[in-house]
């Protein structure tokens, strides 16, 4: 039996416009507009790598962006996520920086106790605390695996590790692809629905300059883009976060976060449409 909201085969866009929980430097609630901007930008089209039209009306919806100076975002963000779920949507989620995933992964986490989430991140983001702040962007997956919003969390292509982080690692019986091990042909066997986060310096600088952490060594955009097609369960949400463009000189790093969300919405489409064919 499968949800809804995996089945029901809609992708929105929404924008999380909040960066006060950087630790280093603001900027990232600039990125929701500059998407956009890339995503729509006639120097490229909306197909699909696969062949699907994504320009086609209806095919993403766009929800708008969160007011950038309310009270609670955190809050606001898991309220608005929980509407999308409810309504049959994935969300496709433009940060911000790493701190709204806390929030959007407890909501897909409600709805769905089985939920993976699959992490791409140069860093852990598993501080307990970083600069006294329990919110902090290096912080959201300790927060996450310390109350269960999700069953089971993979990171991907971490080379910043600590002593702290691999204690937390250890702790919370978290599963690590480190990117001196990223293999050829990196292929994730998930049974359940997955949530998939995606941290813009997880792709090395050469590639996405326009980050507030660039760590050196890391993926390509293709090899990014390959993990994310090679997934076959439901994808029932997708956040895009830490892309600054205060960064991002030439707009390279907007292009890749287009291609990215491109890529990642027909992903949800095709894994959608394969789960409601083997339901019915
Ligand atoms: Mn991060
Ligand atoms: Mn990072």
């Amino acid at each position: 039996m499968v949800d809804n909201a995996v089945v029901a085969g809609r992708v929105g866009l929404i924008g999380f416009p909040f960066d006060r929980n950087s630790s280093f430097m603001r900027g990232a609630a600039q990125a929701p507009p500059a998407i956009r901007a890339a995503l729509h930008s006639e120097s490229s089209n909306l197909w699909s790598e696969e062949g699907v039209d994504l320009g086609r009306p209806g095919m993403i919806e766009d929800f708008g962006d969160l007011e950038p100076f309310i009270p609670d975002p955190e809050r606001a963000i898991e309220e608005a996520v929980e509407d999308l779920l409810r309504r049959g949507v994935a969300p496709i989620c433009l940060g911000g920086d790493h701190s709204v995933t806390y929030p959007i992964v407890r909501a897909c986490g409600r709805r769905f106790p089985e939920l993976t989430v699959l992490h791409f991140d140069a860093h852990s983001d598993t501080y307990d605390l970083y600069q006294a702040n329990r919110l902090s962007h290096a912080c959201p997956f300790a927060r996450i695996m310390e109350e269960g919003a999700a069953a089971r969390l993979i990171q991907v292509g971490l080379r910043t590790m600590t002593e702290e982080h691999r204690a937390q690692i250890r702790r919370f019986g978290i599963e690590v692809v480190e990117m001196r091990d990223w293999p050829a042909s990196l292929a994730f066997d998930l049974g359940g629905p997955v949530y998939v986060s995606i941290d813009l310096d997880v792709l090395d600088p050469a590639f996405a300059p326009g980050v507030a952490h660039p760590e050196p060594g890391g993926c390509s955009t293709r090899q990014l883009l390959e993990a994310v097609r090679r997934l076959a369960a439901p994808v029932i949400g997708v956040d895009l976060v830490e892309f600054n463009p205060l960064r991002d000189g030439q707009g390279t790093t907007a292009m890749v976060c287009a291609k990215i969300v491109k890529e990642t919405a027909a992903t949800i489409l095709r894994n959608g449409r394969q789960a409601r064919s083997r339901d019915s």
